[in-house]
């Protein structure tokens, strides 16, 4: 495949189309979520769609057509999808995918209206995480849109922890909320004062309750904790003045201030009694960390979508850029394929389009590693709970155990006999997806809305002054500043790296990334054409830099990875997370390949489709070997002193007289010594003789490697390019400019 020209090999004939779509993104068994993408395109291309074309986001405040649009998620089924069954939902279990999936096809037309229906299920999800029964099922079951017959509305919630200037934001424990004991009679529950003011909150403009985390200022409750608010409390609920964004106008965001009577129930997750002081079962820090690992990953899914949204309009204006001038005739190259004549176009929207794939592919395997994790993860919780350990450091070190027989089953060969023994342990299973979720959630939102807002940048670009317009196809420009939007809310990219560097380098992730190096290699071996050979070099220095840095000092002596150290870890964890979409994208063309000629539809022009997509991934391996190796080699030498012309830094430097004796035993001595000192002292004019990178050699060795092989990914890209110039594409967008 690597090697084929496009003469020889099948060609991709039109987009590809939700066939295989659920091939990829692994939803082809699930009729349920196939329908959700349906219901939620409707309302995205139809109503949200309109929304945008008829000037709503000009305005910040909320408007009756904005309100609209919430009924019509109601009406299609997109508010019910966080619900179970018995609460008024249809899909059972965990909902991680089906939320995404949602979230993919509102943003795919616009990120406001993705982010409204996704900030009630935030304001829902510290209550469906840690919330007691009672409280999930009350609050769930109000939040469920009216089943037929029915005529209440649905609450809305919205999700308060970020406060005004200087607390809650970035570093979620200065928290300014204040919780006290406001009555408590004998033998009665305890009646709370609640104070917090809210800074950018969303959907303050219509929410009925309010989840707010805040902290004790009262001797009576103990800690921090996450409390439900209610409109009709006593006392103070005010949604304060919309935020005047530059960004997802659909959604509604204010600076709310709340002070309110409120019972103890409405702690979320409970509380206990002990010697006269309420403790929560749960302080914010808890609540909130099982909140985010989650919500996350819908909001890295938001840019993907903008990113392949992008593709038809760009081909479009592309083609149609010289039609109607008086040189460009039907037929003509001109007429046909306008700018896509030229090479430099049809490869940055390659890129874009690669980077789209990589970002969904690397957000929809989060997002299914949630599903598959949430039921581990109560199993995990049952388990320990039976054995008499509950939370915080006794779990670490209940699942110590676990751990080392996570990474021993890691390193069982197929046929060992201990693997299936290990990996029935539910206990193992659990500290691996654990480990894994803990890199891609992260992963996910940093490089897909970090990376991903740079690229809408270039998609923007592509379309010329249409691109910077409010008429542009596609809304482009909207979703580049919205893009940033996603980059920032819900922790922006410091909070995701932050969590990177520790997670990145548990010893169970590790392991797995140890085996995921080598299972490229062999998927190297049957599809060259993926790039994935270039992805193992890449993950293979990634690691070998890790454990460089792991163990090495600057000049002064200090640790270079640590804490403290960002420009070290951060970089490091960006690096990482190239690698990982790169290695979830072309997973996921495995799998249409394997799996799409079971299926009619996929399997019509399934050659071509897999041949495109595979040259993306090439491409997008490349680059993301090529950003690795930077970032490592930046590194690796960076934080080494360089070599000067001082005398103790001589040693590696020829002097002039000697160059002339050694010239008569190594004849051509001369031509290769860079470094020769003149007899008055005097050098070449650099920054000092060349660093000798002693100790390093084997970083070389592999970088040398990596580069050699790169070999063919610009044909994959050239290959690719040809395919974007004659892919079919309907006349006009699905959804109105
Ligand atoms: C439209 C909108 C909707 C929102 N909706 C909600 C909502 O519903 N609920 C809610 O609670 N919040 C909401 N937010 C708030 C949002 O989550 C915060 O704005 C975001 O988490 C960043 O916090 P901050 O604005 O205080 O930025 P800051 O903390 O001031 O960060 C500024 C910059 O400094 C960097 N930085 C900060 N700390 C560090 C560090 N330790 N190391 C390195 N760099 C650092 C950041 O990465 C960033 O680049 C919303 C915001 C907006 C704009």
């Amino acid at each position: 495949m690597g090697t084929a020209t496009l003469s020889e090999t099948k060609s991709m004939l039109t987009l590809p189309g939700d066939a295989v779509r659920q091939i990829q993104w692994r939803f082809a068994d699930r009729f349920d979520l196939q329908m959700l993408v349906q219901s939620a395109r409707g309302v995205a291309r139809g109503t949200v769609a309109r929304l945008v074309a008829s000037g709503e986001r000009n305005t910040h405040d909320w408007t009756p057509a904005k309100a609209e649009m919430l009924q019509a998620f109601d009406r299609a089924g997109v508010t019910a999808a966080f619900m179970e069954p018995e609460e008024g939902g249809f899909i059972a279990g965990p909902k991680n995918l089906a939320l995404s999936l949602s979230a993919f096809e509102l943003a795919w037309v616009d990120g406001g209206a993705a982010t409204a229906s996704l900030a009630s299920f935030l304001a829902l999800s510290p209550i469906h995480e840690r919330g007691t029964q009672q409280q999930v099922t009350h609050y769930k079951t109000l939040a469920a849109p009216p089943q037929p017959g029915e005529t209440r509305a649905p609450w809305r919630g919205a999700f308060a922890l970020t406060e005004p200037i200087p607390y809650v934001g970035v570093d979620t424990g200065m928290l300014s909320g204040k919780v006290a004991i406001a009555q408590w009679k004998d033998g009665e529950e305890p009646w709370l004062q609640v104070d917090k003011r809210g800074r950018f909150i969303t959907n303050i403009a219509f929410a009925n309750f309010v989840t707010a985390a805040v902290n004790s200022c009262d001797p009576r409750i103990k800690g921090s904790c996450v409390v439900i608010l209610e409109e009709g409390d006593e006392g103070t609920f005010d949604r304060g003045t919309p935020t005047k964004k530059l960004v997802h106008q659909l959604s509604s965001t204010g600076d709310p201030i709340f002070s309110l009577k409120v019972p103890a129930s409405r702690i979320v997750g409970g509380y206990t009694v002990k010697d006269g002081v309420v403790i929560p079962n749960f302080n914010h820090g808890e609540v909130i960390e099982s909140v985010f690992r989650r919500t996350r990953v819908p909001v890295g899914l938001m840019t993907a979508a903008k990113l392949i949204s992008a593709v038809e309009p760009v081909i479009r204006y592309q083609r149609q850029r010289f039609r109607g001038a008086e040189g460009s005739k039907p037929g003509s190259i001109r007429y046909e394929q306008g700018i896509q004549q030229r090479e430099d176009a049809l490869h940055r929207l390659v890129d874009i389009w690669a980077t789209g794939e990589a970002a969904a592919s690397l957000g929809f395997a989060a997002a299914r590693l949630f599903d598959t994790l949430d039921p581990l993860e109560k199993q995990k919780n049952a388990i320990l709970a039976e054995r008499g350990v509950q939370g915080g450091r006794a779990e670490l070190r209940a699942l110590k155990e676990s751990e080392l027989q996570a990474i021993e089953l890691l390193s069982l060969k197929e046929s060992d006999p201990r693997r299936a023994e290990l990996e029935a342990d539910p206990l193992v299973q659990f500290v691996l997806k654990d480990a894994e979720a803990n890199v891609l959630c992260p992963a996910t939102k940093l490089w897909n809305t970090g990376h991903g807002t740079n690229m809408m940048r270039e998609a923007v670009s592509l379309m010329g002054g249409y691109g910077i317009t409010e008429d542009c196809p596609g809304f482009l420009g909207a979703k580049w500043m919205d893009s940033q939007l996603e980059a920032t809310y819900e922790g922006p990219e410091a909070v995701q790296r932050r969590q990177l560097t520790v997670t990145m380098n548990s010893d169970v992730f590790l392991a797995q990334f140890r085996v995921w190096t080598g299972d490229m290699r062999r998927i190297a071996a049957t599809n060259p054409g993926t790039g994935a050979c270039t992805l193992a070099s890449a993950m293979h220095l990634w690691l070998w830099t890790l454990k460089y840095l792991l163990k090495a000092t600057d000049p002064s002596g200090s640790k270079l990875y640590h804490g403290q150290r960002q420009g070290v870890t951060f970089a490091l964890a960006d690096a990482l997370c190239w690698l990982l979409a790169s290695r979830c994208q072309i997973l996921d063309v495995l799998e249409l390949e394997s799996q799409g000629g079971n299926d009619p539809v996929a399997s019509e022009g399934l050659e071509g489709t897999v041949q495109f997509l595979s040259d993306l991934c090439h491409t997008q391996a490349a680059q993301a070997a090529g950003e690795a190796s930077r970032i490592c080699a930046e590194l690796v030498f960076g934080y080494t002193r360089h070599p000067s012309w001082q005398d103790e830094d001589h040693k590696g430097c020829f002097l002039a007289s000697e160059l002339e004796a050694y010239e008569e035993t190594m004849p051509g001595i001369t031509a290769i010594a860079v470094d020769v000192l003149a007899p008055d002292g005097s050098h070449p004019l650099k920054a000092g003789p060349c660093a000798s990178c002693s100790g390093n050699s084997e970083f070389l060795r592999l970088q040398n490697k990596l580069t050699t092989c790169l070999s063919g990914a610009r044909l994959a890209k050239d290959r690719a390019a040809e395919t974007v110039s004659r892919v079919m594409i309907p006349e006009a967008l699905d959804y109105p400019a």
